[in-house]
This record gives structure tokens, C-alpha cells and sequence, in this order.
């Protein structure tokens, strides 16, 4: 079978994770512990992720010429993806995220878009018939906006469909929205699109269907380890999450949507591509860190064939 081709657009970065017995406040300095670097980038973890659900994916993005670039870009080699649209700027850092993480896992982090930041519309224009062969394009909000916008634009032309998953959380108006065929936020950046206080299932049904009303064909809400709630219409429905043994959630939106990347570019409906999501999700949510946890097809249909399937009315 000719795998299903899925084009990304979007960020590459390094994640740079200290551990530290406490948050330090402003002005102060405090001693931490080990110290690791670990491939990320909302964009290159769904690619990597939708690659390892079984994606043919290319990747459209800008590293800096230094040594992070590299690192990543091969990364993304490693992983299947086609990085003939990854770009290497001279003259500019790769994008990077400084990450204090406490024992509770409490974070703060400060992203340095870098290369990120420099991704063209000429770049877009380049990868042009990449995006318009595809048949999902994934878009984020971690390149500059014009860009995704475009970017959305070339692939509603040409019946590509458009994934958009608005992160991080920032407010929007209803151009992109517009655009996009599936409009995939978690219930943080839901209540940042539509001012409404997370609080349960109800209220992100209210979220699905005021997201859907200002252009998106359909919304879904991830609910982390409560699932998820869709709609494409006058209904929503829930998605159960799968049981599993979580011991840490980063990029489990990532990994849902890779999986649910993945399901539409083969066809399967909107509901079957949530329950791919969903499982993706979960099992991203057993393993420790961002690319490291995303899992393959093998496990994701493992999880989904032994599992009962639950949609709540
Ligand atoms: P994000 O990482 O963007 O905040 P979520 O935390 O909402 O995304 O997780 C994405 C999806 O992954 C959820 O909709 C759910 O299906 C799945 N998931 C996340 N955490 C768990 C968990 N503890 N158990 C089962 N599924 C989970």
C-alpha cells in the first residue's frame, strides 16, 4: 500500500531540561541538577509522530546552521521524515526551549523561536506541490502566523486537508479558523479561542460547537487523561480515553495528532481518526519525554484492537 502522505509545517527545536530543587523567582539564582538535551518542536514531534504511525511525511521548517540544526535535522532523517524543505539559516540560532522542571513537575520555559522565525513565504511558495499532493497538511502556531496562513490557503486549493492544531494557546481571529478542515486544541487553548473556563465535558462540548460556528469543518478537543470530545455537526460525541498506565502526558497531544494525521490521510472518518488519535495519545502518556514517547503503528493498533470501543452518546 502507498503510504498516506502528510506535509507539516512548522517548528524545530532543542529542548534544553534542567532539573531543580525549585522554581527560581526573579533575580534569583539556584543550583540544579542533571542536565539533557531532547529533540522538539511542536512541528517536528507531530511530524515524527505521524511518521511513526505510519505517515509518508515531509517536513516543511528552518534550523540555524549550528550544531542543534544538525542534531535535529538528522533527528527527523532518522525518523523517516523527508527533509528536503527543512531549511538551514546561516546566521541564526536553531529555535530552542530552556525548560526548569521542579519535583513536581512544575515548569517554566522560555522558547527562543530562532530559525523558526525566519521561515518565508517563499519557503511556503517552494513547498507548494509538496503541500498541494499531500493529502493533510498540520499546522501549528509556533512559525510566524503569515505563514500558517498560507500555508492553510495553498492546501484548501487543492483539497488537501488542513489539521490545524492552534498551540500554544494565543487568541485568534476567524481567518485560520476558516481554513481549517479539522481544528484540534486542548482544553487550554480552547478556553483561550473561546473565553470559556475548562470545567468538564459539558462545557467543552459548549467549546466544540462555539469553535465550530466561527469556520472550522470540525473540532476536537483533547481532554488529556479524560479523552476527547469531537463534533462535525449538530452532535458531539465523546471519546473514552484508552486505560493505560500513564507516567508522564508531554507531547501526547503531539502523538494524537500524528495518529489522527495519519487515519484521515487514509480515509477513515473523522471518529475512527479520534480513536487513532486517542490511542496515540495514550500510549505517548506511558513513556517518559516528547519524541521518545511517540509510538508506531505496531502499538497503536495493538492498543486500538484490544480495546472495546467506548464513544459516549
Ligand atoms: P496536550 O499534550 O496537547 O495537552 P492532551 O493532554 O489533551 O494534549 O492529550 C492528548 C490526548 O492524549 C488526549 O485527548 C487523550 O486521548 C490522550 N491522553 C493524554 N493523557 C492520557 C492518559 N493519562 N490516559 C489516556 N489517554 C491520555
Amino acid at each position: 500500500m502507498q503510504q498516506a502522505r502528510i506535509c507539516v509545517v512548522g517548528s524545530i527545536n532543542m529542548d534544553l531540561v534542567v532539573s531543580t530543587p525549585a522554581l527560581p523567582v526573579p533575580g534569583q539564582t539556584v543550583l540544579g541538577g542533571p542536565f539533557r538535551t531532547f529533540a522538539g518542536g511542536k512541528g517536528a514531534n507531530q511530524a515524527v509522530a505521524a511518521a511513526r504511525a505510519g505517515g509518508h511525511v515531509a517536513m516543511v521548517g528552518c534550523v540555524g546552521a549550528d550544531s542543534y540544526g544538525m542534531i535535529l535535522r538528522k533527528e527527523l532523517v532518522d525518523n523517516c521524515v523527508d527533509v528536503s524543505n527543512v531549511h538551514i539559516r546561516e546566521g541564526v540560532a536553531t529555535g530552542v526551549a530552556l525548560i526548569a522542571v521542579d519535583p513536581t513537575g512544575q515548569n517554566t520555559i522560555v522558547v527562543a523561536p530562532g530559525a523558526n522565525a525566519t521561515l518565508t513565504l517563499a519557503d511556503i511558495e517552494q513547498a507548494a506541490s509538496i503541500i498541494s499532493t499531500s493529502a493533510v497538511l498540520v499546522l501549528q502556531l509556533e512559525v510566524p502566523l503569515p505563514i500558517v496562513v498560507r500555508a492553510a490557503e495553498l492546501a484548501r486549493k487543492s483539497g488537501t486537508r488542513v489539521v490545524f492544531n492552534p498551540a500554544p494557546a494565543m487568541p485568534l481571529d476567524n481567518t485560520l479558523l476558516k481554513l481549517a478542515d479539522v481544528l484540534v486544541p486542548n482544553e487550554t487553548e480552547a478556553a483561550t479561542l473561546t473565553g470559556l473556563q475548562p470545567d468538564g465535558w459539558t462545557v467543552a462540548e459548549h467549546m466544540a460547537h462555539a469553535l465550530r460556528s466561527r469556520g472550522p469543518q470540525s473540532v476536537v478537543i483533547t481532554l488529556g487523561e479524560r479523552g476527547a470530545v469531537f463534533t462535525d455537526g449538530e452532535n458531539s460525541i465523546r471519546q473514552a480515553p484508552f486505560a493505560v498506565r500513564a507516567v508522564d502526558a508531554t507531547a501526547a497531544g503531539d502523538a494524537f495528532i500524528g495518529g489522527l494525521a495519519v487515519a484521515l490521510a487514509e480515509n477513515c472518518s473523522l471518529s475512527e481518526a479520534v480513536r487513532w488519535g486517542a490511542a496515540a495519545g495514550a500510549l505517548a502518556a506511558t513513556q517518559h519525554g516528547a519524541q521518545p514517547s511517540l509510538p508506531d503503528r505496531a502499538l497503536i493498533e495493538k492498543l486500538l484492537s484490544c480495546s472495546v470501543r467506548i464513544c459516549y452518546p
